[in-house]
Formats: C-alpha cells, sequence, structure tokens
C-alpha cells in the first residue's frame, strides 16, 4: 500500500474527520473555514478541496499519528507550511500553531 492508498483508507478518513471535527473545520493557522460555513451541508468534495489535515509527526501509518500531531490547514497555509525548506523555521511555525491550539504541554505552555 502506497501513501496515497493510505489516505484512501477508512482508518485515515475516521481519523481525518475526528481531527476536522475537532478543530471545527478551521484552519488553526488563519482561522478560515473557507467555503465551509456558507451552508450547513457542503458536501464533503467542497470541504476536501480547500481543508487539509496536516501531520506534524508520523507515528506509524498516518491513522496511527497522535491527534495532537495533526492539524487542520486550509489548502493555502498547508502549502506555505510545506514551501519553508528551513527545518528550524518550520519547527518555530509548528510551534506557533500548537500554541494557538493549545496542544503544547509540559514545559512549553505559558
Ligand atoms: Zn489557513
Ligand atoms: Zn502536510
Amino acid at each position: 500500500m502506497d501513501y496515497f492508498d493510505k489516505l484512501k483508507d477508512v482508518r485515515w478518513k475516521n481519523k481525518r474527520q475526528e481531527i476536522l471535527e475537532r478543530d471545527n473545520f478551521t484552519c488553526q493557522k488563519c482561522n478560515s473555514k473557507r467555503y465551509y460555513n456558507t451552508t450547513d451541508e457542503v458536501p464533503e468534495k467542497i470541504y476536501d478541496l480547500f481543508l487539509n489535515v496536516h501531520h506534524f509527526d508520523y507515528n506509524g501509518d498516518p491513522w496511527e499519528s497522535n491527534n495532537e500531531d495533526l492539524v487542520t490547514l486550509c489548502e493555502s497555509c498547508h502549502a506555505y507550511y510545506h514551501s519553508i525548506k528551513n527545518e528550524e523555521l518550520k519547527k518555530l511555525e509548528m510551534i506557533k500553531i500548537k500554541r494557538t491550539m493549545k496542544l503544547l504541554s509540559g514545559a512549553n505552555n505559558e
């Protein structure tokens, strides 16, 4: 099974749905709901186009990641995140997003 097949797996679909619901179908970086809030009944393919669930970290298969390592990002924030080449900057960006999401625990908590 390659990575793209895994993303079609029902276990990932369920996990993804769980994360989207946790994040209120809202991008955790720019707060954009994109088109999702224009109607209550947007077909799945619409928010599929605009909201991605990003893995900060992998822990085996895509659906096995901890929820703290998964975040809802809109397409443009997701593309931006992946465009960061500098690993340090990438890490800072991750910390920023996790802070907003209040997912950081322990020493990094305010
Ligand atoms: Zn965004
Ligand atoms: Zn990603």
